[in-house]
């Protein structure tokens, strides 16, 4: 099928961040075949034609780090520290079923497309309970809604309180933490197995789906582990995902454990290469920003769930300056509340501009918007995020006859700076039309709602009860919190 977009201004997003005033785009099955100026666009024949004339086209966007069983839960969980805050939405996770990981997961999907967003890496933590933790239901919803996804399966082999610095509380570890260790740590080489399996069942690119390795974070996980996990991915030419330095608790962990910073850690194992990506990447050593340069590693940006829980800011201007190829995400709802990559972007092009800093350095709009297509799409080695031929046809069209886009000054700030997603008309994924008249094509969204809301209704003793049991923790977290801060 050959489908011709006619007359859209297209923003690129190519290296040079090209904007083609008039400009046409032909898809040819699931890959673009045209990218250019409208006057030399081929005569066709066209099986369909959009007729783009008040419309802006950019890349779908890449969204670099979510968890999609947190969409049930979000706005309840508390504005707290990292370590507390996670207490509280393991909560939730604990009685989850299969029905209920598809509709957090179609439910956050459902958003992210309609925002503009075609590719996810989702993160995935589950529930022990279900095979691969429900990752399957979670894919089965990528699937129904045409969202591009990789799913990173959380695997970790350490028990809890081995992997916080708990200090002195540690002698007086309350049931609930034992309890967390139980239920989340897994011996080596049943988590090994299990990833091979997940990754045979599931790896599918034309289904749409990358599955890969995806370690917890670098000091819940035995080096056994990481370099076994590592493997995998380099073997079947996969990516692999891991949290980094999320909060300073961890990034003083890591110094107790290696005597050096975690990403140190991980060159010496020698997984730093291109195909590993790291979310957040906050406490990290100044030295660490060149190993990201030269190994093209790639930080994944959360801005809006670094924000909400405290957790500190990346140095993303020195990435950027120092040609580290950032990528940016929403992260799970539990600490977003959403999964609108609009949000993302206007965040990280604003709160890096600090008075007193190098102005030259400053996150422009062309940064951020790199960040969220190509950025992202390259962490994970997938033809998307530029829109030029050759290109897997992954897009959006925007209505430009918005208070949003008028007047048109500057099409790239204004997709930064004054779009929120609601400008949202058409998306195609692979070559399929998955929103249209900004309403999703493939699942009934009113039934999308529905599924949610039940699956809440239904969690809710469990969450409950759950979380009486998770407030037990806070006082051994808490003092760990100011005492890393050497606040006590
Ligand atoms: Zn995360």
């Amino acid at each position: 099928m050959k489908t011709l977009i006619r007359d859209a201004v297209i923003v690129t997003m190519n290296e040079q961040n090209d904007v083609i005033e008039k400009g046409s785009i032909v898809i040819d099955g699931n890959r673009l075949s045209y990218t250019g100026p409208s006057e030399w666009t081929s005569p066709g024949p066209f099986e369909r034609t959009i007729e783009a004339g008040r419309m802006i086209a950019m890349p779908g966007m890449v969204n670099a780090h979510c968890h999609s069983p947190a969409n049930l839960v979000r706005g309840m969980m508390p504005s707290k520290p990292l370590e507390i805050w996670r207490a509280y939405y393991r909560a939730s996770l604990r009685d989850m079923r299969e029905e209920d990981f598809y509709a957090s997961a179609l439910l956050g999907g459902m958003e992210m497309l309609k925002a503009g967003a075609t590719t996810v890496l989702d993160h995935f933590a589950g529930n022990q309970a279900c095979r691969f933790m429900g990752a399957g239901a979670a894919i089965q919803a990528m699937r129904d809604l045409g969202l591009r996804h990789v799913v990173s399966l959380t695997i970790t082999d350490k028990n809890y309180e081995e992997t916080v610095p708990l200090g002195e509380t540690d002698s007086t570890l309350n049931d609930e933490i034992k309890r967390m260790s139980q239920s989340e740590a897994k011996a080596t080489k049943a988590w090994i197995d299990e990833c091979e399996a997940f990754i045979e069942t599931f790896h599918a690119p034309e289904k749409l789906t990358t599955a890969c390795p995806g370690p917890s974070a670098v000091q819940r996980c035995t080096d056994e582990l990481l370099t076994s996990a590592a493997e995998i991915a380099r073997k079947k030419n996969l990516p692999i995902h891991i949290h980094l330095a999320e909060t300073k608790a961890q990034a003083v962990m890591g110094k107790q454990l290696y005597g050096t910073s975690l990403l140190q850690h991980l060159a010496s194992l020698g997984l730093l290469r291109s195909n590993l990506s790291l979310a957040h990447s906050i406490w990290i050593d100044p030295a660490d920003i060149n190993l990201f340069a030269q190994s093209g590693a790639t930080p994944v940006h959360n801005p809006a769930s670094n924000l909400r829980i405290g957790s500190g800011l990346a140095p993303v201007r020195q990435f950027l300056s120092s040609g580290v190829n950032v990528a940016l995400g929403t992260d799970g709802s539990a600490s977003n509340d959403g999964q609108n990559m609009f949000d993302a972007l206007r965040l990280a092009a604003l709160i890096h501009n600090q008075a007193g800093t190098d102005f030259n350095e400053w996150v422009t709009p062309g940064h951020a918007l790199g960040m969220a297509t190509r950025n992202g799409a390259r962490a994970f080695g997938l033809d998307v995020g530029v829109l030029a031929p050759g290109k897997l046809a992954d897009l959006v069209l925007l209505r430009r006859d918005s208070s949003a886009f008028t007047p048109l000054n500057d099409v790239t700030s204004q997709l930064v700076f004054c779009e929120n997603g609601s400008d949202v008309d058409t998306v195609i994924v692979n070559g399929e039309i998955v929103v249209e008249g900004g309403r999703v094509t493939k699942v009934d969204e009113r039934e999308v709602l529905r599924l949610a809301e039940q699956a809440r209704a239904r969690l809710d003793p469990s969450i409950q009860r759950e979380l009486v049991a998770a407030r037990t923790m806070e006082p051994a977290l808490a003092e760990m919190y100011f005492r890393v801060f050497g606040k006590r």
